[in-house]
Formats: C-alpha cells, structure tokens, sequence
C-alpha cells in the first residue's frame, strides 16, 4: 500500500501508479484522499487494518472535509459582514431577551419551516449579533443564508430593475432558505425601494425564513414603508409566522464605551494621584530646590 521511494528503473516504475492514482483522484475531486492517502495507510500498515477499514477511514476523512469545505463555502456566499456567533454573545447584558426563545432558533427548525424572526429594539443591544449568528447557525445546519441591510437591498433592487435583471435578483433572493434583512428602518426607503422591498417578503411568504432586525416598531413601520396600506400588508405576512425577539435595553456600546471612559479615568486619577505623592515626596526631600530656570 505505501509507495517505495523513486529508485532507478524500477523506482520509476512503482512511481506510475502513484501518479496515475494521484491524477485519478484529482479528477474525481478527492482532494483529501489525495493528501491522506499515504499517511493512512502507513497507519493502517502499523495497525494491522485491512483493506475495507483503511479504505472507509479515508472516506470518512474525505466527507468530513467536504462538509467542512461547503460550510465555508456556505458563510462566504452568506455576505455577513462579520462572522459572530452566541458564543460571544453575553445574555446578561439584555435581561430583556428571551435566551430560550434564541437558543431555540439557534436550532434552526424555524427555518425549515419557512417562519420568520423579527428583532426589535433601540440601537446596540445586539440585533444585528443576534441575526449574524442566527444566519452562522443555520449555514453549519446545511442552509443557504443571505445577509443584507434593508436600504442595500432596496438599492439592489431598484438597480437590478433599471439594467432589466429584476426578475434574476428576485428569483436567488427567493432560492436562499434564510434571507436576513438587517437594519429596517435606519434609512428611509423610496417609494420604488419600498415597493420593490415588500415584493421580496411577499415572495418569500410560507416559501423561506426571514429575520428582520429594526430600530422601530411596528407603528413606525408605515414611516419606512412610505403606505400605511403597503405595511399592512406586509405585516400580514410577516407576522403569519413569526418569532419576535424583544432587544430593547441599553446599548451594548454605550455600555461598553462607559466602562472603558470609568477605567481610563480611574486610572488617570490613579496617575495623577500617585503623580502628587511623588511632586509631595519630592518637595519634603528637597525642600529649597534651586530653580533650574534661572537666566
Ligand atoms: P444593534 O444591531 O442592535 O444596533 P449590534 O448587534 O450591532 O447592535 O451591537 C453593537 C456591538 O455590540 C457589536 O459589536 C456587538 O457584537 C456588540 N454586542 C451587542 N450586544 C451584545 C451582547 N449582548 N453580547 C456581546 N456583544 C454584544
Ligand atoms: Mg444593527
């Protein structure tokens, strides 16, 4: 099984197989077998592990791989801006969230079941974390994710309307199992985008997940909206199936940047206070000190 190192004529020969092998696996897009197929077998050889054995532990190691590689594959055509996961997602800091209800959709079942989620709440209380990783969990469970902000949305649609390729962005925006739309409500929509936005939704209603995270509720909506009829409508079919995630509370920011002002300033009264014991110690220790900038 392993391959005797290229020795003269006959080295050359024990070679051809090896290269054919390697060829061979190529074409058959084995890149893990290719790698490993060596090493294995010269465990295999120490271990005593015939043929059947040596040959499922390379399969094995190659579907893992391959699960691995789509997943990749998976997050980098989900466009998330960052990858963030639960994690490093701190639940104290947002005693107003239901951290059962999120672990659950962690699970994803919401998306095979074609329900929404909705986030709501005021500035940096880590709607668009919890949607990242929301989006991260359902890609490790095999579901094709898309992240986009509302108004780049909107934009991306009113622009694929205007070169005539509306019908080829509607059609991969309703093929993904989850779309996540973040930020609904920060920018305004035009009437066009407003429009465009809600056909999405209304395409994807009971046919894919959708999370949306917005900084407004639900009144608020027909500001964004630009229709109360529109909203409505919208809403209906939002809403049908739907998990709400309540995010309101202090901004994990704000929180955060607070903190850091309170440690830079203690320590600067630290500096400055053991800077004034030194300036006293100094004085009791040289009390007539000369003055140095004499002319
Ligand atoms: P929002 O989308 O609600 O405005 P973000 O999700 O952008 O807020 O959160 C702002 C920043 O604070 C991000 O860096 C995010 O990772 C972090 N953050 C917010 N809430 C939490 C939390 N509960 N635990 C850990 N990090 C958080
Ligand atoms: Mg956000």
């Amino acid at each position: 099984m392993t391959i005797k190192p290229d020795s003269g004529p006959s080295g050359t020969t024990a070679a051809v197989p090896a290269v054919l092998l390697a060829h061979h696996l190529k074409q058959l897009k084995l890149p893990t077998v290719l790698r490993e197929h060596e090493k294995v077998a010269r465990e295999a050889a120490r271990d005593g592990v015939d043929h059947v054995r040596y040959l499922l532990r390379l399969v094995e190691l190659e579907l893992l791989d391959r699960e691995r590689r789509v997943t990749e594959r998976r997050i980098r055509e989900a466009r998330f801006p960052a990858v963030k996961s639960f994690d490093t997602f701190d639940f104290a800091a947002i005693p107003n969230l239901n951290k059962m209800l999120v672990l659950e959709l962690a699970r994803c079942e919401y998306v095979a079941r074609r329900e929404n989620v909705i986030a709501l709440g005021n500035s940096g209380t880590g709607k668009t974390h919890a949607a990242l990783a929301l989006g991260l969990a359902a890609c490790q469970r095999g579901f094709s994710t898309l992240f986009v902000t509302a108004h780049a949305l909107s934009s991306q649609l009113m622009e694929a309307r205007d070169e005539k390729r509306l019908l080829k962005l509607q059609a991969r925006l309703q093929n993904v199992k989850l779309l996540i739309v973040d930020e609904l409500g920060y920018v305004p929509l035009s009437q066009v985008g407003a429009e465009l936005l809600f056909e999405v939704f209304s395409q994807r209603y009971e046919r894919g997940a959708i999370i949306v995270t917005s900084n407004l509720p639900f009144e608020e909506w027909p500001s964004v909206f630009r229709s109360q009829r529109l909203t409505g409508a919208l809403l209906d079919r939002l809403t049908h199936h739907v998990h709400i995630l309540e995010m309101n509370g202090e901004s994990y920011r704000l929180k955060q940047s607070t903190r850091r002002r309170r440690a830079v300033g203690a320590e600067q009264s630290k500096t400055t206070g053991a800077e004034q014991d030194a300036i006293a110690a100094a004085a009791q220790d040289h009390p007539a000190a000369p003055n140095n900038q004499s002319p």
